[in-house]
């Protein structure tokens, strides 16, 4: 979601991702998600590895991760309809079976967004959504999952917190 929602990020522009196909290659193989073992599109001689990303599909993931990003900053969004549409479903993948969330015959797309709708909808569903969270510095919109023990996480990271501390100071000083 961060890869393909935000217009800055840690205090920076975001620049257009130019090789938005590789990012979110690298973005879901850094969080280990594949569709699964039942990819309906497999380029030519990929050799059965994860399926290509297409240009399409990355405009449609790109809309599907607009669509999640209220969540994150409390409004409920339209998580429901997003787990129809995409026909969200809980069942067993593959052997060793896996539990996923989207159908077998579900597009990459479809796929990835159930799957994230899912996760998104149990965290809410257990009374943890104040744990999504955007972050709070100047210039970045980057979202993240409070795991802290009183949920009391304010920034993406170091480098945010350094920078809000920063400028706090700053403001102090020329109080
Ligand atoms: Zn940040």
């Amino acid at each position: 979601m961060n890869e393909l929602a935000v217009t800055h990020a840690r205090g920076r522009p975001v620049p257009p991702p130019t090789d938005r196909l590789a990012a979110l290659e690298s973005a879901f193989a850094t969080h280990g998600w594949t569709p699964g073992p039942t990819p309906t599109t497999t380029a030519p001689g990929s050799g059965g590895g994860p399926p290509a990303l297409t240009g399409a599909e990355a405009d449609r993931l790109a809309e599907v991760a607009a669509e999640l990003r209220p969540i994150f900053t409390g409004a409920p969004g339209t998580l429901n309809q997003l787990l129809v549409r995409h026909g969200a479903v809980p069942n067993l993948h593959g052997d060793p079976p896996i539990l996923a969330f989207h159908a077998p015959g579900a597009d990459l797309v479809d796929a990835w967004a159930a799957d994230a709708g899912t996760a998104l909808a149990m965290v809410i569903g257990v009374g943890q959504g104040l744990r999504l969270r955007t972050c709070e510095a100047g210039g970045c919109e980057l979202v993240f999952f409070d795991v802290t023990r009183n949920a009391s996480r304010r920034f993406c990271g170091l480098s945010c917190q350094n920078r809000a501390k920063a400028s706090a100071y700053r403001a102090r000083r020329r109080a």
